[in-house]
């Protein structure tokens, strides 16, 4: 990693950074290097003030991230709304046990899905990057994931400034009506646990 490339992740993580307090949370400082290879996705279930989906795709040296508040639909007949957060590091992607009440984001997470992922636009004529993706605000990616499979788009429907997305599934042999996962498929793909198994847990310890 080339020291320009640090210094963007730097700048790009101060928010994540300015939000946390790392003596009281065990969340990730964001100060460790991610692994190389295919770039990763994942989806964590937080039960905070109120219970969410967080998503994010790796998008150069960071997790571009957004929260849904409904989770993920496998319906292609389905928009969720995606609210896009600050930039996470990437050692995130693996983060699940229970942030401090009085912290930012305090509550249960639980790594619901994850992966790797494609980015079918750089796939199309087009060979749009995921950066110009989501400048432009239309992100087409395949997931190989162990819940989510097949091509998802999120769309921002505001401007620029607007953190205001759509997260759906796209029209392929992956989509699924009945499927709902959210509901079937409730637990960690890492510790095979449920969201009130994972605060249980924690509070014996
Ligand atoms: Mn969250």
């Amino acid at each position: 990693m080339n020291r320009e490339h640090s210094d963007t992740k730097k700048t790009k993580l101060r928010e994540y950074r300015d939000k946390r307090e790392f003596r009281k949370t065990t969340e990730p400082d964001g100060n460790s290097k991610g692994p190389s290879g295919k770039p990763r996705f994942v989806i964590q279930k937080h039960d905070a003030s109120t219970l969410h989906y967080d998503f994010r795709l790796e998008v150069d040296g960071v997790l571009k991230s957004w929260a849904i508040p409904k989770g993920p639909s496998t319906d292609p007949s389905e928009n969720r709304l995606a609210l896009q957060t600050e930039d996470h590091p990437l050692d995130y992607a693996g983060f699940e046990g229970v942030i401090p009440e009085d912290e930012y984001g305090g509550g249960t997470v639980i790594v619901w899905d994850g992966g790797t992922y494609r980015n079918l636009g750089e796939e199309a004529d087009e060979d749009v990057s995921m950066e110009a993706s989501l400048s432009t605000g239309k992100v087409k990616v395949w997931l190989d994931g162990e819940k989510l499979k097949g091509g998802y788009v999120l769309i921002r429907t505001g401007d620029k400034s607007d953190n205001k997305w759509l997260f759906k599934k796209m029209k392929d042999d992956e989509g699924d009506a009945r499927r709902n996962p959210v509901s079937t498929e409730p637990r960690s793909i890492l510790s095979d646990k449920t969201i009130e198994e994972m605060t249980e847990d924690m509070k014996d310890d």
